[in-house]
């Protein structure tokens, strides 16, 4: 079976900032607290763990010290209960992700009822909720009726949704005919671009794998493109999830992988993979 990698996978540079903060953080602190795991997966959760990175649930339950702030940001009750304990803070938001805050702030600002085309219990969307007084989270059509009764909304999206879902749900936002709609694209590109070419890669294979943390949302969503195209995909989150039996019969095998899955999972399943296949190195390709 050839074994094909997909060109762009992996850890994307907000994630990898933030591990670098935390690596950086615990040389010098013997202790940083995470609001939150710092990503979502489990094996750089617990090898961080290790050097001293406790994952805290609520700024309660920081005695004192030094806190780091996740990718996805703080919500700004958090931020303000942060700087009353007179905790360090160490910030990893990504840029994308404080840009998102800053135009939810400013269309706040202007008279916009915000709508944020995302999932609500997503720790990213929680941190932007907060930036405006009058806020709606839309995640599918039967979240529209939020909206009845506003005259002018300011649309923006959570960073890792799809183009396409973004499209769809604005497109049913203007069918309700409110008067003004500001639509600002906030999607990651990097995220996009792991999207474009986890799609591109599943539809030239029998088998399409996506590696990555079952909480995570970017992994989430790239299962779920890859499942329209290819009805057999598996997000897994490790080697040691596969069920080798799905195997039997596929001449070709895809692999994605999530931002927030570090490379040695991804090259470990390839690896592997390879070796229960009969494959060689050589077959192991990048699937542009
Ligand atoms: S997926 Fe995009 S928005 Fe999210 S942390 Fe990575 S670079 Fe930032």
């Amino acid at each position: 079976m050839k074994v094909y990698l997909a060109e762009k996978c992996g850890f994307c540079l907000g994630v990898k900032n933030a591990i670098m903060l935390a690596r950086e953080t615990l040389t010098r602190r013997q202790v940083v607290y995470s609001l939150g795991p710092i990503i979502h997966n489990q094996q750089v959760v617990d090898e961080l763990a290790g050097a001293g990175l406790k994952t805290i649930q609520s700024v309660e339950q920081i005695p004192s010290g030094t806190v780091l702030i996740r990718s996805h940001g703080a919500t700004r009750r958090q931020l303000h209960e942060i700087k009353d304990k007179g905790l360090e803070i160490v910030d990893a938001t990504c840029v994308l992700v404080k840009r998102l805050q800053k135009i939810s702030h400013e269309l706040n600002e202007q008279g916009y009822k915000v709508v944020i085309i995302g999932d609500e219990e997503h720790p990213e969307v929680q941190a932007i909720i907060g930036y405006a007084d009058n806020v709606a989270v839309i995640g599918s059509e039967k979240d529209l009726g939020k909206l009845s009764g506003h005259g002018k909304l300011g649309v923006i999206c959570q960073t890792t949704q799809s183009p396409d879902h973004f499209a769809h749900m604005v497109a049913e936002i203007v069918k309700k005919g409110f008067t003004e709609l500001k639509i600002i694209n906030t999607l990651c590109r990097e995220a996009i671009k792991r999207q474009e070419s986890a799609v591109k890669l599943c539809e030239q294979v029998d088998i399409m794998f996506v590696l990555g943390g079952l909480n995570s949302a970017n992994t989430k969503k790239l299962a779920e493109l890859c499942r329209k195209h290819n009805n057999k995909t598996f997000h897994l989150q490790n080697w040691e999830e596969l069920d080798k039996s799905s195997l039997r019969g596929a001449a070709t095998a895809g692999v994605t992988a999530g931002a927030s899955t570090p490379d040695w999972v991804i090259n470990e399943f390839v690896d592997r993979l390879r070796a229960v296949s009969g494959d060689d190195r050589n077959n192991v390709e990048s699937g542009d």
